[in-house]
């Protein structure tokens, strides 16, 4: 994390592999066996996993205090330090933004605000939800009218184009979370009237009649609509949902082409659910053959160590310096987790806590009062005097600062985290529960009639064991489905301190038995430290989750200041142009507690020792570092012990380094 100050800051076992395709529903109704979560009606396909109601997973230890942290920074009062969510907002009824920033920010606070259970952000949420409803024309059409766009043109308000789907179909998003947490069943019958208006009026009104964007981003309509059928039935949804995957840019030919239909890294991180929608309606395989491919390709030609693949804003290859959008890292997240779902592929889950606990944790200030708009890998210094990006925004891209590149991120930031933890959990198609991704937090559901509720008691990504504890009012028999990660060769697993019970890596594997009250599950990962390569040989150290940084010395200077918040260019004070030495031994420190702050770079729960040499000559280039010496690099340099600690404990960094050749 981006850090501005110093912080002192638990019978008889069957195991067996997930089955591709889960226990269905002979009928039209869903599987209701965990009360609350609703899977697929016919003719959808099956799958696996089905989120919980919104409120249903909390967060515990460290993530807890994380999103306390937003609901105290950014996300809790964005409408005090940036106007154009404030009170003129047309989603408010006003006469200022119409496009997508009010609604964005909603698809941050209403999952917030519903985790934790907080009425001050249920309150600052609330007049939202009641203006999309009330909005609701005879025809249907919701939000503001299409006229906003009309003779007014001030200072970056985002005016025209007010009846474009897309802003639409992120204010869906926001009501359906909204409906999950509170059974309103306004919701209901206002999205069946607007798909009502929708499918009368694409024909003629298409997806990309307004903007290029809708039409990209069209899996999020799906959703939606496939989402209300699963609690109505209604099979005019179905029709509908054709439509708008017929009208949405072909993603699963792009993918499987390796030509995505577009290059700009926040579409292509949504277009990465598409398919799989469209794979819920047909049935056919080629869809998730594309994703998988679509994945392969994105990290080979744009990978960067971090899980995310480099757009700024195109996608723009492998090299460390290239950038990542804030927006791109929390629509990539939360297309994974969907995906999670669909597919219950233990790839795409690793990939997601990849980058949360890398990418997503790098982003913001420690205070979650500022962000970046691009992220480096390796990014030895914060300036603007960039050259490297296809976007620059006037030099501005990579400073930290509120609204600095563009405005996009801090409205649409705040998803990342909340939706995140409401994924680690979810409801399984065989009537139990399953733990997606680990983490300090809790889930409760009402499985066969019983109250349930679990816990994650752990430090992690920071240890490497997760003891998950179960409560109940009385004994009662489903399946816990647990992920274990690829990394995670020879975990094991006990339950109530016995039966330690080997896991294969890679799979979600299935516990099944009578539980009771205080039982505990025991899940050990003997996590190693790994090299991986990256652009042109680069290494970079990994451990579980986790990659790890060399962290430079910052000093921050102030170039200017919006509503109070300072945007910044950071200098490096400490040298970062080393070359990891080929066969170092490379050695773990533990701090002796973890902190409930542990991305502060001060705090770092976990360390790594290694050595080093310096490459002499290789400097900084336009304020980023020069070309890459190809490695191995020669170097006479002396050897140098180096201590690198978590990718998302740091802002200037190396993570992806030549080898010395010695
Ligand atoms: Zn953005």
């Amino acid at each position: 994390m981006i850090s501005r100050r110093e912080f002192v800051g638990g019978t008889a076992v069957s195991m067996a592999m997930m089955p591709t395709v889960g226990l269905a529903s002979t009928n039209q109704e869903p599987v209701a066996a965990v009360n609350g979560a609703v899977f697929n009606r016919r003719p959808l396909a099956d799958q696996p996993f089905a989120p919980l109601p919104l409120g249903a997973v909390r967060a515990k230890g460290w993530l807890a205090t994380q999103l306390e942290t937003m609901a105290q920074g950014l996300t809790g009062q964005l409408d005090e330090y940036y106007s154009l969510v404030g009170p003129r907002n047309a989603w408010l009824g006003g006469d200022g933004d119409a496009w997508e920033r009010g609604p964005y920010w909603l698809d941050g606070l209403v999952p917030l605000a519903h985790i934790l259970d907080d009425k001050r952000l249920k309150d600052k949420a609330q007049p939202w939800i009641e203006f999309a409803l009330r909005s609701q024309q005879v025809s249907g059409y919701f939000g503001p009218p299409d006229d906003r766009g009309s003779g007014k043109d001030e200072n970056g308000i985002q005016r025209a184009n007010s009846a474009d789907w897309w802003p639409r179909m992120v204010m869906l998003k926001v009501l359906q979370q909204h409906h999950e947490a509170t059974r309103d069943q306004r919701v209901l019958d206002f999205m069946s009237r607007y798909f009502a208006y929708q499918q009368r009026q694409l024909p003629a009104q298409p997806l990309d009649h307004w903007t290029k964007w809708a039409r990209h981003r069209g899996g999020e309509n799906t959703a939606s609509a496939l989402w209300l059928y699963n609690r109505t039935g209604e099979p005019s949804l179905l029709e509908l949902a054709r439509t708008l995957v017929s009208q949405t840019s072909d993603w699963t030919a792009g993918f499987a082409a390796e030509q995505p239909p577009t290059a700009h890294g926040v579409n292509v991180a949504m277009g990465v659910k598409q398919p799989a929608l469209a794979y819920l309606l047909d049935g056919r395989s080629e869809h998730i053959e594309a994703i998988r491919h679509g994945l392969m390709f994105l990290e080979r030609d744009h990978g960067q160590v971090t899980g995310m693949f480099s757009g700024d804003e195109p996608l723009h290859g492998t090299n460390p310096i290239q950038g990542t959008e804030l927006c791109t890292v929390v629509e990539f997240m939360f297309s994974l987790e969907i995906l999670g779902q669909i597919t219950g592929d233990v790839t795409v889950l690793d990939r997601l806590e990849r980058i949360a606990y890398n990418a997503l944790s790098a982003q913001t200030t420690d205070d979650y009062m500022a962000r970046q708009y691009f992220q480096q890998p390796n990014q030895v210094m914060i300036s603007r005097d960039v050259e490297q990006y296809a976007q620059q925004h006037g030099g501005t891209s990579q400073l930290v600062g509120l609204l600095d590149g563009y405005p996009c991120c801090t409205v649409n930031m705040h998803q990342g985290w909340p939706k995140f933890v409401h994924s680690m959990w979810a409801a399984s198609a065989d009537g139990g529960l399953a733990v997606l991704s680990y983490g300090p937090s809790s889930a409760r559901a009402t499985i066969g009639g019983v109250e349930v509720e679990a816990e994650q008691q752990t430090s992690y990504p920071f240890s490497d064991e997760i003891r998950i504890v179960l409560r109940m009012e009385r004994p009662t028999s489903f399946p816990l489905h647990l992920r274990i990660p690829g990394w995670a060769e020879g975990a094991t697993l006990k339950v109530n301190g016995q039966h330690e019970l080997p896991a294969s890596s890679g799979q979600i594997v299935r516990l099944e038995r009578l539980w009771r009250t205080g039982d505990t599950v025991e899940v050990i990962f003997p996590a190693k430290i790994r090299r991986s390569t990256w652009h042109k040989q680069l290494t970079s150290l990994e451990r579980g989750p986790l990659v790890f940084a060399l962290p430079v010395g910052e000093e921050w200077r102030k170039i200017g200041e919006r509503s109070g918040i300072d945007t910044s260019e950071i200098f490096p004070t400490t040298p970062w142009n080393y070359a990891l030495e080929p066969d170092a031994d490379v050695t773990l420190a533990r701090s002796e507690t973890v902190s409930d702050c542990p991305w502060i770079g001060a705090n770092a729960p976990l360390s790594l020792s290694t050595t080093g040499r310096k490459i002499p000559g290789w400097d900084r280039y336009h304020q980023t570092h020069g070309s890459l010496p190809f490695s191995p690099v020669a170097t006479e340099a002396p050897a140098e012990t180096l201590r690198l600690i978590p990718y998302g404990c740091t802002l200037l960094r190396m993570s992806e380094f030549p080898i010395a050749k010695v």
